[in-house]
């Protein structure tokens, strides 16, 4: 199972990493986010950026004023940087008519919610706020991280990010473990590429890799059978009121619960608790065995 083949990794991530770089959180609500947008950008040799810098800087960490902020990342000369920054600090000044109290005091699913619009196809920028500003466990997801799961069989390339990261979400969901735990994930990233290669051929040999049916090692199989289960509720889910509730009032409660529920909480929350997605290696023998066993109808 997938979760099982990101705990190795993570675990023999760690050892590689043996003490992640933790924020620096004395450099308060503007350090968390110059953090959220260097990140993604630098790694965590973000994190000596701002640790060097923001000591020296004119500014008053904990309210900041938005061009000082937009400066200093625009000094960095990094394309992606400034547009991204960009994007956010006019969303700051429309929506919050520039003050940064306000945007790290709003109520964060609907910042998210309109932060995603403004920052479409920037999906690991956003989260990352979301991670270091408002400390939520979400796990951002970068391109290399998806590459280098995709190559261990973690994800397959069609995913989505909402798909990766629902899984790694599930994985890493206690914060703050989750900003230091992401943090060595971007430690690895942002080794050279030499070093970087290393760590991962060593990640490689490392991690076993076997058959979920029967337990055989299936890591020199270039290609070993994927078996992917979701199980989720039809739009048109009708429950017989007197096979599981024992009144109309508790059926129509409970119902009334899971609309509330879908309502209120944004779609990267709900998987937990609505959609369950499970992926299994196999070989060819249990491959055929689990199909027989499908077809014969034996799964439950
Ligand atoms: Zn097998």
């Amino acid at each position: 199972m997938s979760y099982n083949l990101i705990k190795s990794i993570h675990e023999q991530l760690m050892r590689e990493i043996s003490s992640p770089r933790v924020f620096p959180y004395s450099y308060g609500t503007c350090g968390s986010l110059l953090c959220s947008l260097m990140i993604p950008v630098f790694g965590t040799q973000a994190l000596t950026y701002i640790q060097n810098d923001l000591g020296q800087m004119e500014l008053n960490v904990d309210e900041g004023s938005i061009p000082d902020l937009q400066n200093y990342l625009d000094h960095f000369n990094d394309p992606l940087l400034s547009e991204v920054s960009s994007a956010v600090f006019n969303f700051i000044n429309e929506e919050y008519l520039g003050i940064l109290k306000n945007f790290f005091h709003e109520e964060v699913w609907h910042i998210d919610s309109a932060l995603s619009t403004v920052l479409e196809g920037k999906e690991e920028f956003c989260d990352s706020i979301l991670l270091f500003v408002y400390s939520l466990p979400v796990f951002p997801v970068s391109n290399t991280m998806r590459e280098f799961l995709v190559d261990f069989h973690v994800f397959e390339n069609d995913e989505t990010y909402v798909e990766i990261q629902s899984i790694l979400n599930e994985f890493f969901n206690e914060t703050p473990k989750c900003q230091r735990h992401y943090l060595a994930w971007k430690q690895v990233e942002s080794l050279p590429q030499e070093k970087r290669e290393e760590v991962l051929a060593r990640l490689e040999s490392a991690i076993p890799f076997t058959c979920d049916g029967c337990g055989k090692d299936i890591k020199g199989l270039k290609a070993p059978y994927i078996g992917r289960i979701e199980i989720y509720p039809s739009r048109n889910l009708r429950f017989k009121e007197e096979d599981e509730f024992a009144s109309k009032e508790e059926f129509e409660e409970e119902m009334g619960n899971l609309y509330e529920m879908t309502r209120s909480k944004p779609e990267k929350e709900l998987t937990k608790e609505i959609w369950t997605e499970y992926r299994l290696f196999l070989c060819a023998d249990c491959r055929a065995t689990f199909i027989s066993r499908i077809e014969g109808g034996e799964f439950i």
